[in-house]
């Protein structure tokens, strides 16, 4: 099976999970993440219909954007102080924001580039030590410190789930989804309006992060490459 079966058939399966709970199958974006391939595989899933697009390091993210203007690129790696003007001029929108100090290097590098940056904050939920993100208490403080930056807006949450038990990653995305609805109550109504993307959900378990609410799931492994197997789903 080859690319276009795969993501057609990703997008169907996508399709089927939001109409199984009750959501419109609109409101879930299929990003495709491209990190371990070349630009000829970016060439072949734009052909099969992909559009949106994962890169995790700034060189590469420029690259294929700058061979692939018209597709939405995402940023979804860890972030580097000094890349933070290339990850601008590229990204629609970055997903692994969770370093106050990075907040105003973004707010100056969307200023000066005449753009406003969406940004998702990333959320350690499940609190191992290998993951990065701000724990779940932190996130109020952190929106608050951003509605300070007029050139950065927090357009929602990003988290990784504990691969390998489609239970825990589920209970994981549950309280993903439960902290945007709560933070949400303390934003005012601009900063509100914005803030409904939920990010969860990967090659391994985006049929439980759509079932729990993910408007963006990042999937790399389960397009890209031939030997990858679908673990079962609940
Ligand atoms: C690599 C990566 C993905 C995609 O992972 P797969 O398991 O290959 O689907 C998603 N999100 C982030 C942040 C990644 O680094």
């Amino acid at each position: 099976m080859g690319f276009k079966e795969r993501y057609e058939r990703t997008v169907a399966e996508a399709a089927a999970c939001c109409e199984a709970c009750g959501r419109d199958p609109k409101s879930v974006v299929v990003v495709a993440v491209s990190k371990t391939v070349g630009a000829d595989e970016v060439a072949e899933a734009i052909e099969a219909g992909a559009h949106d697009f994962g890169e995790n390091r700034p060189d590469s993210l420029e690259g294929k954007r700058a061979r692939f203007p018209q597709q939405t690129w995402h940023f979804i790696g860890n972030i580097q102080s000094r890349r933070i003007p290339d990850i601008v001029r590229d990204a629609a929108l970055v997903h692994s924001l969770y370093q106050q100090r990075h907040v105003p290097k973004f707010d100056a590098a969307a200023a000066a580039s005449g753009k406003v940056q969406d940004v998702l904050l990333e959320v350690n939920v499940s609190g191992e030590a290998s993951k990065s993100g701000l724990a779940p208490s932190e996130v109020a403080g952190m929106l608050e410190y951003c509605a300070g930056f007029p050139h950065v807006r927090v357009r929602g949450l990003m988290t990784m789930a504990p691969q390998g038990d489609a239970q825990r990653a589920r209970a994981c995305f549950a309280d993903l989804a439960r902290l945007r609805d709560e933070v949400r109550l303390g934003l005012d109504g601009e900063q509100a309006a914005v803030f409904d993307e939920l990010s969860m959900g990967m090659s391994e378990d985006w049929h439980e992060a759509i079932a729990e609410g993910a408007t963006i799931v990042r999937i790399g492994r389960a397009l890209f490459d031939d030997a990858f197997e679908s673990p079962a789903h609940a």
